[in-house]
């Protein structure tokens, strides 16, 4: 099992992912979206389960949708924290592998970790924690 830094899944970046605005001072870190400033992160956007109206910086992003604390509260209950996809990585070096381990990573889902199949020689099996899960472990 192969743990990839922590830099590779994380920008470091000092932009608003919203309105890509520099950002100075305070800013709100949404998880599954990423680090909105404060204009940003107080303007109402619609829970997309209730269609109730919060502000930006109290939402979480699960797969791409936004939702408020009741919503996604109840979808985490739902949706797996881990899950894998198993990679063909014949003929690929170390890099197509993770590469490819990128793209076909699960929307909502972050790359954690890539191991050999221990049945076979060429077969990968590329692991993703849950984004929210992820977020909270790594603070
Ligand atoms: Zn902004
Ligand atoms: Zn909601």
């Amino acid at each position: 099992m192969v743990m990839l830094p922590h830099a590779l899944s994380h920008e470091a970046s000092g932009k608003c992912v919203v309105c890509k605005a520099e950002i100075h001072g305070v800013s709100h870190r949404v998880v599954g979206l990423g680090t909105v400033c404060m204009r940003c992160g107080l303007e109402p956007v619609e829970c997309d389960s209730c269609g109730s109206k919060v502000k930006r910086m109290t939402l979480t992003y699960l797969r791409g949708r936004p939702l408020c604390l009741i919503c996604y509260g109840r979808e985490r209950e739902r949706s797996a924290k881990r899950t894998s996809v198993s990679i063909d990585g014949f003929g690929l070096g170390p890099e197509g592998i993770l590469r490819a381990a990128m793209e076909k990573m699960p929307p909502g889902y972050v790359l954690v970790g890539l191991r050999l199949n221990p049945n076979s020689k060429t077969s990968w099996v590329a692991e993703y924690e849950r984004e929210d899960v992820y977020s909270m472990r790594c603070g």
